[in-house]
């Protein structure tokens, strides 16, 4: 029995987007749901009160790779978990750690075994494994674990790509044999929900293989990864496009690490249920704010001497109290309330278009609602 439950509560019946209910043993998740980005269990710059209160965020994404380095797994399992060393009470996502591995340039070695990594750290020699990742994540106590998967940068060739995808499913087969075992020796302690990640590069066949191999794991929801490794966007949209129709209807579906706000009704057309990116985040922490009316540079100087709130449309703590001018202040003078500003709001950008969007879904007004609810690409004007 999982320890995940999800329920679709309305599907539109033109496009593939649906909405639902992810029951977790932390809380019930409103899908479509975008995922803020905690990598080192910390969403920079905010609060878990700023999350939990003003935000309302009901799940969390954290790295398994960062936390695994430093503080370590063991020690967030005997502080309890990373919920409680946290203190976030609500839903956690872990990643595999495979991405980071495969992007930070610590890579040294891939065998079907698993992958040989150094520390960005100190330099240490590390091996993750199917195996070894799944029982990190199970010291973190995450509620949904993922399967460790070989991410490949873009372009490669269809062979290097085959190759992968084969490594790929091989190791989910292997994560999922031990995460069986385990959950037979763990008797009646609740542990989390493993997803296994669809690889494949950009080619279709790849993809097509990949999803109907991992559908045999009858996996409790499922992921597709290898996006927005540099690929052009529409190559991206197809992959999702083509790959989602082939996961089961009824388990969720995790888009990792998409995208820019124009794009998210984009993907939840296309069936995705789950999403995470840094962009919200990061963006904000360089001084890009995501408004209704496009990207507002706040360095700019057109904005010295601007009363208005950041988006007259958004309703967030920064919007409601704070003018471009101060913010723009506090950015040129390296202020650190710039960052805990801008974060809160472009997260809130982030959230109410995924509240928008799951309303127009159950409303049955999803494709109208396409059209307005899509944010203006480019900058304010
Ligand atoms: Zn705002």
């Amino acid at each position: 029995m999982s320890p995940l439950r999800f329920e679709v509560v309305a599907e539109c019946p033109v496009t593939g987007a649906r909405a639902g209910l992810l029951h977790t043993p932390h809380g019930v998740v409103e899908t479509p749901v975008f995922m803020p980005v905690g990598t080192q269990a910390s969403v920079k710059g905010l609060t878990q009160r700023d999350l939990a209160g003003e935000l309302d965020v009901r799940i969390l994404l954290a790295n398994t790779y960062h936390l695994f380095l430093r503080p370590g797994h063991e020690v967030i399992r005997r502080l309890g978990g990373l919920h409680r060393f946290m203190n976030w009470p609500r839903a956690l996502l872990t990643d595999s750690g495979g991405y980071q591995v495969f992007s930070l340039d610590s890579l040294r070695r891939v065998t079907d075994d698993g992958v040989l990594f150094r520390s960005h750290l100190n330099g240490d020699e590390h091996l993750f494994t199917p195996e070894s990742t799944v029982d990190i994540q199970l010291a973190f106590g995450s509620d949904i674990l993922m399967a460790l998967d070989e991410c490949l940068p873009y372009p490669v060739s269809h062979d290097a790509a085959r190759q992968s995808m084969h490594r790929t499913i091989h190791w989910a087969h292997a994560a999922f044999d031990h995460y069986r075992r385990q959950i037979a020796r763990s008797a009646d302690q609740p542990i989390g929900a493993l997803f296994p990640i669809v690889q494949g590069s950009m080619f279709p066949d790849l993809r097509r293989q990949c999803a109907s191999a991992l559908v045999e794991l009858d996996a409790p929801g499922y992921a597709v990864g290898g996006l927005s490794v540099g690929e052009p966007r529409a190559l991206s949209l197809e992959m999702v496009e083509l790959t989602l129709p082939l996961l089961p209807r009824r388990r969720p579906r995790y888009v990792m690490g998409v995208g820019m706000p124009e794009e998210l009704p984009e993907y939840v057309a296309r069936g995705a249920d789950m999403m995470d990116c840094v962009l919200p985040s990061r963006n904000a922490r360089n001084g890009c704010l995501f408004t209704s009316r496009g990207r507002l540079v706040i360095k700019q100087a057109r904005y010295r001497d601007d009363p208005a709130p950041v988006d007259e449309a958004c309703s967030c703590y920064t919007c409601r109290n704070y003018s471009r001018a101060y913010l723009r202040h506090l950015f040129q003078a390296g202020e650190m309330l710039f960052s805990t500003l801008a974060t809160l709001h472009n997260l809130t950008h982030y959230l109410d278009i995924m509240r928008r969007l799951r309303q127009a879904i159950i409303f049955g007004s999803f494709p109208d609602s396409l059209r307005l609810v899509r944010p203006a690409p480019g900058e304010v004007d």
